[in-house]
């Protein structure tokens, strides 16, 4: 579907992340499933994928979340958008989407892989799933993650949600923080995850590793649905 959009926000996250919000023009919604990606039109065959970040029931607004370091034309249309401009977008796409199933869930994300599984997260503790929802999210330093209010109040609200950033560089000791790279955090526990369904977003090198971890575990691969970037 084609729809013609306008920016009501563009918030800096931190020093390299954008987040959009846009609201479609001609229709009140836009039907999607969580983990599911638009392509913004940038010229006449120039386009980029964004994952959306919000959950399905908010189906009136598409939120993305935009990682500015490629340095590309995705990146410097998110620094320069400005509210109220309009965009071109088409879609929902994609088949990162989650399955109906039961397995408690655990997302892992490295980065900027972290939009379509707050979407996922978000629509599994807004329809009552009571399954166990874990979220392991990578990054380098503590002043680069984003959303911690976001993930504190999901906690208050949600008894089945529980996350851990992991971080490479900390600077210090925090809560809901472990050290080190998402790939060894997992590995720590590892066990009690074993007859889980994992869903994998972020850096392609993040995902092959990921995967011969979760394998070499017995994690079967059919329990491992991924999206690289
Ligand atoms: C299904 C899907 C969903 C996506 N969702 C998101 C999302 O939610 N948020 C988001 O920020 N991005 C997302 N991306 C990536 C996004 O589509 C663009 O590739 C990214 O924003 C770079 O676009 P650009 O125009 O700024 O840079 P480009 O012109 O594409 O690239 C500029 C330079 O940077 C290099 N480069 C490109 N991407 C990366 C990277 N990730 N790391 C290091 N170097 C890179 C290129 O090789 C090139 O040299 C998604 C991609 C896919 C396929």
């Amino acid at each position: 579907m084609e729809i013609q959009g306008k920016i009501v926000s563009n918030t800096k996250l931190n020093i390299y992340t954008q987040s959009l919000i846009v609201k479609p023009e001609q229709v009140k919604k836009i039907d999607f499933e969580a983990g599911q990606f638009m392509l913004l039109k940038l010229g006449e065959t120039l386009q980029r994928a964004y994952s959306i970040t919000n959950p399905p029931n908010q189906n009136d607004r598409l939120e993305f979340v935009i990682d500015t370091r490629p340095g590309g034309p995705g990146s410097q249309f998110a620094l320069a958008a400005q509210k109220d401009d309009l965009v071109s977008l088409s879609g929902p796409f994609g088949k990162f989407r989650l399955r109906a199933t039961d397995l408690p869930k655990v997302f892992i994300a490295n980065g900027c892989g972290i939009p379509p599984l707050i979407s996922m997260i978000e629509h599994l503790l807004h329809t009552g799933k009571t399954m166990p929802v874990k979220l392991y999210w990578g990054m380098r330093y503590q002043h680069e993650l984003y959303f911690a209010e976001r993930f504190r109040a999901l906690k208050r609200a949600h008894p089945n949600f529980s996350y851990t950033f992991c971080i490479t560089r900390p600077a210090k000791e925090e809560p809901f923080c472990a050290t080190g790279r998402v790939t060894n955090v997992i590995c720590l526990g590892i066990e009690e995850n074993r007859k889980a369904e994992f869903y994998l977003c972020g850096k392609l090198a993040m995902i092959r590793e990921m995967k011969t971890i979760l394998t070499q575990h017995g994690i079967p691969s059919e329990n491992v649905i991924h999206e690289g970037y």
